[in-house]
């Protein structure tokens, strides 16, 4: 398991396109990305790896200026 922290690490703008961690074992920008609902009512992103072209899917973060 991946303890993940949000340090001050590298940010992307709001702006920028959704990254997701894909199955390459990279995070990537969600190519051709779309905004879905996920089986849990949850917002989220879905697209595919530019990298591997795996199906790639992730959690829509809630816009602070919403
Ligand atoms: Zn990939």
């Amino acid at each position: 398991m991946l303890a993940a922290m949000s340090d001050a690490r590298t940010e992307p703008p709001p702006n920028a396109a959704p990254q997701g961690w894909c199955v390459c074992g990279q995070k990537v920008p969600i190519a051709d990305a779309r905004e879905v609902t996920l089986p849990n009512g949850k917002p989220g992103w879905e697209g595919y790896c530019p990298e591997c072209g795996a199906p790639l899917f992730a959690i829509r973060r809630k816009t602070a200026s919403d």
